[in-house]
């Protein structure tokens, strides 16, 4: 069963996250309890993923055994190769296991020995502190990956059945994890699984369809009074995902890990009219996600046409002090460099307005500024 699952689990995986497990590897263990013993392990858990090695192990004869091997090889496995917090985890462990191999010189090492080895390690303290702090992140995912992949494969009821025996068998302390595990399905399902992935920090791979299936959910009914959705900024799987957006209500927000800014549909002519470079930006760089494109090609021709004015260099001077002051204002720190990014953006796009240029992306503002900056340093 587990060998024949796990080719195809990792085909759906890569389908549809562009996600998989590669570096990982698991074993079957027929005698759990002399193995357990054997590295020092607890042996009442029937499973457990080691991040140092990328190594599933499960006991053989576990009533449980496929959806443990769900649980460590593909929710532990696919944390600790993808999530950056998974791969420090086990870059910290590689560490500790050279200092472990010079400390002991290769031999075979007594638990007892290697435990007050461990202790007194300033490297093996980080690994402690870096588990607890990603535990509920950790564990929560691996069990959503569980009852996600125990719904498409086996059944859902296979997997509650487990948590209801697991609650049995630990006790109280278990219901954090059953109590976790359901807030992460909850949100999968008011925002889509890709959306709790997105959330949770794992790289983001995604299309026009899973982004629209997103705003769906975000926007519900009012989804359809969405006039154009672009995607623009850098489309990294380690960067936010940045929408722009021309709405007849228009808010603009971030969540952690979207980025909307929203124009009102009976605003967006004022705004292309003073060659607002944020917007700007987002109609010539951006891919056009939902709504019509002579639409877009409209707005494009509107900001290629209209003559540069003062108004317009007045207007990206107070939208630069604006973001300037939203910048103090604010508490987070990658939302305070994005503002101040702005706030210098507006100023040198007034600068640039003002001489008759009209950079209309940023891009095209960074070769002016770098062009000029090069011409200052050459001219005696
Ligand atoms: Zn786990």
């Amino acid at each position: 069963m587990v060998e024949e699952l796990d080719l195809r689990i990792n085909e759906y995986l890569q389908e549809k996250f562009s996600l998989s497990v590669s570096k990982s590897s698991y074993f079957l263990h027929s005698n759990w309890q002399e193995f357990c013993l054997s590295i020092g392990q607890d042996h009442s858990i029937d499973s457990f993923y080691l991040p140092r090695s990328f190594q599933a192990h499960l006991n053989q004869d576990s009533e449980f055994l496929t959806l443990n091997f769900l649980h460590e090889f593909f929710g532990h496995g696919l944390f600790a190769e993808n999530h950056s917090k998974g791969r420090e985890l086990h870059d910290l462990e590689q560490i500790l296991y050279e200092e472990e191999k010079k400390n002991f010189q290769d031999k075979q090492i007594p638990i007892k020995e290697l435990k007050s080895f461990r202790e007194d390690n300033p490297v093996y303290k980080n690994i402690v502190q870096s588990y607890d702090e990603n535990l509920n992140l950790q564990e929560g995912f691996a069990m959503w990956l569980e009852w996600l992949l125990a719904k498409e494969f086996l059944s859902e009821d296979a997997f509650w059945e487990k948590q209801e025996v697991y609650l049995r068998r630990f006790g109280k302390e278990y219901q954090n994890n059953i109590s976790l595990v359901k807030e992460f399905i909850s949100y999968s399902k008011t925002l889509t699984p890709h959306a709790l992935l997105f959330d949770l920090g794992l790289p983001k791979h995604y299309d026009k369809n899973v982004l629209l299936e997103i705003l769906n959910k975000i926007y519900g009914k009012k989804f359809d009074d969405l006039q154009l959705v672009l995607l623009y900024g850098s489309q990294k799987p380690e960067s936010d995902i940045d929408l722009f957006i021309v709405d007849q209500e228009s808010y603009n927000f971030f969540n952690g890990w979207l980025d909307v800014y929203a124009v009102k549909e009976d605003e967006i002519e004022m705004v292309i009219k003073n060659l607002d470079v944020g917007v700007t930006d987002a109609l010539f760089t951006g891919e056009l996600i939902h709504g019509s494109k002579d639409y877009l090609t409209n707005l494009k021709n509107r900001a290629l046409s209209v003559p540069i004015t003062e108004k317009a260099v007045y207007y990206n001077l107070s939208k630069s002090k604006e973001q300037k002051e939203y910048h103090e204002k604010l508490d987070d720190e990658r939302q305070k460099k994005i503002a101040l990014s702005y706030s210098l953006s507006y100023r040198r796009n007034a600068l640039e307005l003002k001489k008759g240029n009209k950079p209309l992306t940023l891009k095209k503002l960074k070769e002016l500024y770098d062009f000029e900056k090069l011409e200052e340093r050459t001219s005696y």
